[in-house]
């Protein structure tokens, strides 16, 4: 009956309402310039990373590239280390890290990363900066969408895209730079020689960076950002946010500066709307803690400013707790924070422990399957194996090839040189022969010991079986 009745009321609402009812109009945002310390701040984080981004592929160590994801060749070249196929571990581990390091940080401190760390937020503050150059602060740009179209306007809108454009190509191009050696892949734009494939990825990337931080910008984080949907479950009242202090805030109003607010019965906001005008996903704090905030501080600075202004004390708006603003005491060691920090620790000193203890040889050892053993014209026992050996060193290196595990054990390598190049693996035939004398049991353990010549710490052994006649037969 219920039903029957609220279909009725929704058939009796025009078409163009209930689309209103079903579809927020998004309008455009405008943020306004900020200044203050978490301005400069959120300009240092900036300069640094996009710094990292856009000049580590130019810097080389040893003749490599610093960070090269070379796919083609199957390694990953980072700060002086190689990773291959088989240090796929590392990765899950990088994984884990990130989703735990994600947990440990909203938890202690909302989300910092969205507001100083987050591509979308670094390339969409380029993005408005170049904006703000070309169009102005906020009540030009405002003015100059509402104005009609004229060549003043149309040379200011293409100057911005040709700016906006420019800046995604070079983003591209150095999104390619750690896939392709950066100084061949600038050798091959200026003859024309790209490949399509780096073309492709230079202009998809491109567009990305041009379509995130240009057009989309807050949309990103507001309805394509699963962090912003599930970080609420990570809060709790100790969790440092952005808030409005309502208590010190409330009742809002306009007055004289050298008015007694009190006596008006005003609280400090004085309804300028400043923090909503630099908000840059478009929502006024003083309504609360709501999931588009990305804890960018601007709000903070502006809300600073006024208040030095009025002669009021600084942090109407602030890094705060749901519960001091509450007047309960707040926790910054909790159980939550330090289960996420020692699990942290934990695996970072593990990861870090085991990429230094890495070894730079890998040994498979495989038995000839066609015979399970031989009788030699010397009246030895010989076994055959093809020994599977990867050089994961940046060098090229020649190895040495040992076993024990029998007395009077011998081996023959079947080449004249065990020599790999980096990241190759080498099929290194081998015999091992023993007097049946020697053999106690039918089926005995062996050790094979291979060792870089040239450098001995590159060593690594692995287990085999050596098989014979049936002791005494
Ligand atoms: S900037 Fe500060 S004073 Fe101005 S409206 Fe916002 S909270 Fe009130
Ligand atoms: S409410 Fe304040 S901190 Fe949150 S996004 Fe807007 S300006 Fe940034």
């Amino acid at each position: 009956m219920n039903q029957e009745k609220s279909t009725e009321t929704v058939s009796k609402i025009p078409l163009n309402e209930v689309q209103k009812t079903l579809y927020q109009t998004n309008d455009k945002i405008y943020p306004r310039k900020v200044s203050g310390l978490f301005a400069r701040l959120k300009f240092l984080s900036g300069f640094v990373l996009l710094g990292l981004f856009y000049g580590l592929p130019w810097i080389n160590l040893n003749g490599q590239q610093i960070v090269l994801f070379d796919l083609p060749g199957r390694k990953f070249h980072l700060f002086g280390m190689t990773f291959w196929p088989q240090d796929a571990i590392y990765l899950a581990f990088l994984l884990i890290l990130a989703g735990l390091s994600l947990f440990f940080f909203t938890t202690l401190a909302g989300r910092l990363w969205c507001g100083f760390a987050c591509p979308q937020t670094v390339w969409t503050d380029v993005f408005l900066w170049m904006e703000r150059t070309i169009e102005g602060d906020r009540p030009q740009r405002m003015k100059l969408d509402k104005a009609p179209w004229s060549a003043r306007k149309i040379r200011i809108k293409i100057t911005k895209q040709l700016a906006w454009i420019s800046f995604a190509l070079f983003t591209g191009f150095t999104f390619v730079g750690f896939f392709t050696p950066v100084r061949d892949l600038s050798q091959a734009l200026l003859n024309f020689t790209l490949t399509p494939w780096e073309i492709f990825w230079l202009l998809f990337y491109g567009f990305a960076t041009y379509g995130n931080a240009g057009w989309m910008r807050e949309q990103v984080c507001i309805y394509m950002c699963p962090y912003a949907r599930f970080q609420s479950a990570m809060f709790d009242h100790d969790t440092l946010i952005v808030a409005y202090d309502k208590g010190r805030g409330e009742p809002r109003g306009a007055r004289n500066k050298s008015a007694d607010y009190q006596a008006e019965g005003l609280g400090q906001c004085i309804n300028c709307t400043l923090c909503a005008q630099v908000c840059p996903t478009g929502i006024d704090i003083r309504d609360g803690l709501q999931y588009q905030c990305v804890s960018c501080s601007a709000c903070i600075d502006v809300c600073n400013e006024v208040m030095d202004k009025m002669n009021y004390p600084r942090g109407l708006i602030r890094y705060t707790t749901e519960n001091t603003l509450n007047n309960k005491p707040t926790h910054i060691l909790r159980p939550r924070i330090l289960l996420y920090g020692s699990v942290l620790l934990i695996i970072l000193i593990g990861v870090v422990y085991s990429i230094t203890q890495r070894n730079l040889v890998a040994l498979d050892v495989l038995r000839d399957r066609n015979s399970l053993y031989r009788d030699t014209s010397e009246g030895m026992v010989e076994n055959v194996y093809t020994l599977k050996l990867i050089n994961m060193d940046d060098q090229t290196h020649e190895y040495q090839i040992n076993a024990t595990g029998v007395e009077g054990l011998t081996v023959r390598v079947e080449l004249p040189k065990v020599q790999a190049e980096s990241g190759e693996v080498l099929d290194v035939p081998v015999s091992l022969s023993a007097s049946p004398s020697q053999l106690k049991v039918r089926s005995s353990e062996v050790e094979f010991t291979v060792q870089a010549v040239d450098n001995p710490s590159l060593k690594t052994t692995t287990k085999a079986r050596f098989l014979g006649p049936v002791p005494g037969r």
